[in-house]
């Protein structure tokens, strides 16, 4: 292609609110076979809500969630916030005043610890409970498979090191996500989702989108190594992410787009920025790029 015909291409995509920063980023895209998404924010809207409550022990809900929400008030995490908002449906006012947290800690990837009225609490995933060596039931692996096979996260609430309720978060997929999905299939670019969240949602989500080839309880690092397996294999690969931990990933990938919505630090790391937040861009950037370099040589 011609650097007029480059400069034409870049110009297109910024009218339609696909940010192509450069004139080698336009020029990857064509070549992609293969497209890795994040799960939440980038398939799914990543506004998550709290849907139900599942107590395993004897307690009033209001006082449950007053103390989860004393210790998720100080995380900045996506479940956090839905946690807190739900919380608040509890309480008249509009801005309730929390009960102080005592030695927060923040566990990235796993969950959240602080002391609230004397009581520890703990809120997080599967592996966080596992690892601070509290037990988890039958009856509250089955309610967890539950959630997950909706598609929906387990969040798991222990207080004084007992397992007391699981809440069941839901963060659906933005609608389009599964025609997206099958058109890059029909324009034989294979997708593969990974994320941060635990296997049984994943697997649901993935299902849900129509993709095959998940991983899930991947970190950051595992984010970006799985882009470099699959150029290894030979594959020229795109990640569409949103988040801090999708920063890695986006800057392996020989294409990495970021959904606009997302943070700074992901907007920085990726060469495309889909401005309007839509997966349907994906398909734009790509289409531009093909028609750009296919039709002069
Ligand atoms: P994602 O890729 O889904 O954004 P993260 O790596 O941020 O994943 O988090 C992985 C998992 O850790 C979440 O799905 C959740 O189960 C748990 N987790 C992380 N932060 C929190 C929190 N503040 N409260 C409860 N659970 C959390
Ligand atoms: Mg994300």
């Amino acid at each position: 292609a011609t650097p007029t015909a480059v400069m034409v291409g870049t110009g297109v995509g910024a009218s339609q609110g696909v940010l192509i920063k450069g004139g080698q980023a336009l020029e990857s895209a064509h070549k992609v076979d293969c497209i890795v998404f994040d799960k939440t924010g980038t398939l799914t809207i990543g506004k998550p809500l709290v849907v139900n409550t599942r107590l395993l022990k004897n307690m009033v809900l209001r006082e449950f969630y007053e103390l989860i929400a004393a210790a998720e008030v100080n995380s900045e995490h996506p479940l956090a916030k839905a946690i807190v908002e739900y919380a608040k449906k509890f309480r008249d006012e509009e801005n309730p005043v929390w009960a102080e947290a005592k030695n927060f800690e923040s566990i990235t990837g796993h969950g959240v610890r602080a002391t609230v009225q004397n009581k520890e609490i703990i809120v997080g995933n599967k592996s966080l409970i596992l690892k601070k060596g509290i037990g988890i039931s039958i009856d509250a692996d089955e309610i967890l498979t539950e959630v997950e096979e909706l598609a929906q996260t387990g969040i798991l609430v222990c207080i004084d090191g007992q397992l007391t309720g699981i809440l069941a978060i839901s963060d659906p997929l933005k609608p389009g996500a599964h025609e997206v999905i099958s058109i890059l299939k029909s324009m034989k670019v294979k997708s593969i989702v990974v994320t941060g969240d635990n296997w049984g949602t994943a697997n649901s989500i993935a299902k849900e989108v129509g993709i095959d080839d998940v991983i899930a309880e991947a970190k950051p690092e595992d984010k970006a190594e799985k882009v470099k397996e699959l150029q290894a294999s030979g594959r020229v690969v795109a990640m569409v992410g949103d988040g801090i931990n999708d920063s890695p990933a986006l800057v392996a990938a020989d294409v990495g787009m970021a959904i606009g919505a997302g943070t700074d630090i992901a907007i920085e790391a990726a060469d495309i920025v889909l401005m309007k937040s839509n997966l349907e861009d994906v398909i734009t950037a790509i289409d531009l790029s093909r028609k750009t370099f296919t039709r002069i040589r």
